[in-house]
């Protein structure tokens, strides 16, 4: 359990696992929207809140404004001495309470551009030259916020409603009578900014131990189907089941299992053919050996055998040991046949003169029987084939025809080309081939008869080492045969050899 876990750290730790990607992509997908969405309400907090200070301040200097024009607050000589300062008083008393309550500082210019009230009471009289201040004079207000220093500077009008009217054709910048400056402290925003963040920084961390916590459980989870696949796929290797593996979970993973299934059912039938093939072997080897040895055996038993008798078991251990070689000759042909195409000893053969040639040397056989051979060319044919290769097809088929021929029957050996390909069709007037044992005839040691092939020496390797020979020339073979009738067996192979070119299907 524990090495496991190990095992699942590990594999979450090396960034080419499938369940680090989960893991960091829903770590990602989880994180980055809180970060972004904490800067965004802040920001957006940020400026909403000074948006509002900027409103209420200003609103509060207008009314202060509004109280400056109607106590004659510029005015240099009062009717009422005693009064002016009263309300002036009043009024300065004003501007200190919005000083104070926003911590800052206001100052109260004329239209000389002279300071007329300074809340930190330092500019008084000084005559202030500000673009603000003359843009605020030309009816343009404004409001700076300076993130950086943290305060907030606007300008306000002090606006004589009463003139308005009366200056109005004088282009109403007359109505302006003085510019109120005003800088004021974001310290309470900051403050407020500060908590919201701490608080914000808190469910985030929150939230990341939680989206770390679901990350780790889905890259486990979503990758554990993969795993069930590589553990099965073990047990099969480790050899504690040979049966197909069923992982059912995702359809990728149905898609890996089925294509192992395939790959598993190939193995297992290649291994099967290659068992088989083992057991026929030793079986047809066995065969000559055992009638060798009851051949040998009577002999000892009787010591006293007569001479003819020895002759004639002794000739009987002979066509054994013929037998013995044939079989085995046919297995080393057709060992060499399973090599690849590359390794044709491939020359220009003339397909006619090798054709007659090993008719030649099968008509003794042929004449046993009283079998004619007869060879029908239509044309000189000359081939890039391994001549050696093709002499074993073509004796193989011719032999055959005649072995499994009736008495005083015929084979005929028919030769054709195209452009590209040259056909050689061997007839014959013999046993025919039962329909059920057409698949089967290019199985290694396949004989349809047995008992009747073995006595007429057949090994059942011919048509296998023929059909492996015209597969590795990139042609085919084809069979019709009617049994009782006879059997007609066409080759078609390439008259130049290409590489590159699909092999023909049988
Ligand atoms: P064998 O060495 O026994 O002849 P082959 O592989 O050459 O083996 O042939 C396989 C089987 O196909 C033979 O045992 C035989 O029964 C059948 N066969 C092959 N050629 C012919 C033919 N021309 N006519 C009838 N049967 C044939």
């Amino acid at each position: 359990m524990i090495a496991e876990w190990i095992h699942e750290l590990r594999q979450l730790i090396s960034l080419r696992s499938l369940k680090a990607r989960i893991f960091f992509i829903i770590l990602l997908a989880g994180v980055i929207p809180c970060i972004i969405m904490r800067y965004g309400i802040l920001d957006n907090y940020e400026e909403r809140a000074v948006e509002q200070r900027v409103a209420t301040v200003q609103n509060q200097l207008r009314v202060v404004g509004s109280h400056l024009v109607s106590n004659n607050y510029f005015g240099s000589n009062p009717s009422d001495e005693v009064n002016f300062i009263a309300s002036r008083n009043t009024i300065d008393a004003e501007l200190e309470t919005i000083s104070n309550l926003y911590e800052g500082r206001v100052l109260v210019v004329d239209s000389g551009l002279r300071v007329v009230k300074d809340t930190y009471g330092l500019s008084e009289g000084k005559t202030i030259i500000s673009e603000e201040v003359i843009r605020c004079f030309r009816g343009e207000n404004m409001s700076y916020y300076n993130k950086e220093h943290g305060y907030i500077e606007m300008t306000v009008p002090i606006i004589d409603t009463g003139a308005l009217t009366e200056e109005d054709d004088a282009g109403g910048s007359g109505s302006v009578m003085g510019v109120m400056l005003t800088s004021i402290s974001n310290d309470a925003i900051i403050g407020t900014m500060d908590m919201l963040n701490r608080q914000a920084v808190l469910i985030e961390s929150l939230m990341v131990v939680c989206v770390i916590a679901v990350a780790i459980l889905l890259a486990i989870l979503l990758s554990k189907p993969l795993d069930r696949v590589t553990k099965a796929i073990n047990e099969v290797q480790a050899g504690y089941t040979d049966e197909s593996i069923s992982v059912p979970g995702y359809l990728e993973t149905a898609n890996i299992v089925d294509a192992f299934n395939q790959l598993l059912k190939r193995m297992k039938a290649l291994d099967d053919s290659r068992q088989e093939f083992v057991a026929n072997v030793s079986h047809e080897l066995k065969t000559p050996m055992a009638s060798m040895k009851v051949l040998a055996d009577s002999l000892l038993v009787q010591g006293d055998a007569p001479a003819e008798l020895y002759r004639e078991f002794m000739e009987d251990i002979v066509s054994e040991i013929d037998r013995e070689n044939r079989i085995i000759t046919d297995l080393l042909a057709l060992v060499k046949m399973d090599k690849k195409v590359q390794e044709l000893n491939v020359a220009p053969v003339n397909i006619n003169d090798l054709a007659e040639l090993i008719l030649k040397r099968l008509r003794p056989l042929a004449r046993k029987k009283d079998v004619e051979v007869v060879f029908e060319s239509m044309r000189p044919v000359t081939a890039e084939v391994d001549e050696v290769k093709m002499t074993l097809v073509i004796t193989n088929l011719v032999e055959n025809a005649i072995k499994y021929n009736k008495e005083h029957g015929w084979v005929r050996v028919e030769l054709d080309a195209d452009h590209q390909y040259f056909t050689l069709a061997v007839s014959d007037s013999g046993l025919g081939i039962p329909e059920d044992s057409l698949a089967h005839i290019y199985e290694r040691f396949y004989r349809v008869d047995k008992s009747h092939s073995r006595e007429i020496g057949g090994t059942g390797l011919g048509l296998a080492i023929t059909k492996s020979a015209v597969l590795m020339h990139r042609g085919s073979i084809t069979v019709n045969s009617v049994e009782g009738e006879g059997s007609t067996f066409t080759v078609k192979i390439p008259l130049t050899v290409s590489l590159n070119r699909t092999p023909q299907t049988t």
